[in-house]
């Protein structure tokens, strides 16, 4: 999967918030104290349509979670059955993937002048050491 296939996918969407793509796709969140003070932070089950996230999260910060879930969801069918968030893991191939897609669709509404992008990124809610990778990574689409 190609950085463009990532943002077409996310340009289908048409800015649709978070919650309203979570409804319509029939995914059900659930804030699972089992993962309290563990380093993991969210994961998706593709079959039971069920995201479990840490509770008690900065609010930007769940959105992009959600989001990164997603991701998997919409983009990883074919790759497994569920997928775990651990901050350590982030550069793996499925992670990155989906890292890049919350990126493009946390940003999709920004306009690229005037603003630094990872300093907008990283005020949405997306980790520092993520927002590096992807605004990195992502530079020549976002100039499309
Ligand atoms: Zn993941």
């Amino acid at each position: 999967m190609n950085l463009k296939d990532i943002y077409n996918e996310v340009s289908r969407l048409n800015g649709i918030n978070v919650y309203d793509l979570i409804e319509k796709l029939d995914l059900h969140v659930i804030e699972n104290p089992n993962f309290e003070n563990r380093k993991l932070y969210s994961s998706i089950l593709f079959d039971q349509k069920i995201i479990f996230i840490q509770p008690e999260l900065e609010e930007e910060f769940k959105q992009f979670l959600l989001w990164h879930e997603i991701g998997h969801y919409l983009l990883h069918h074919s790759e497994g059955y569920s997928f775990n968030f651990y901050m350590s893991r982030f550069k793996s191939k499925t992670e990155m993937e989906a890292n890049l897609f919350a990126f493009f669709a946390m940003m999709i509404g920004e306009t690229a002048e005037n603003i630094n992008i990872l300093d907008a990124a990283i005020h949405k809610g997306i980790p520092e050491q993520i927002a590096i990778k992807v605004c990195d990574l992502s530079q020549s689409v976002l100039q499309l």
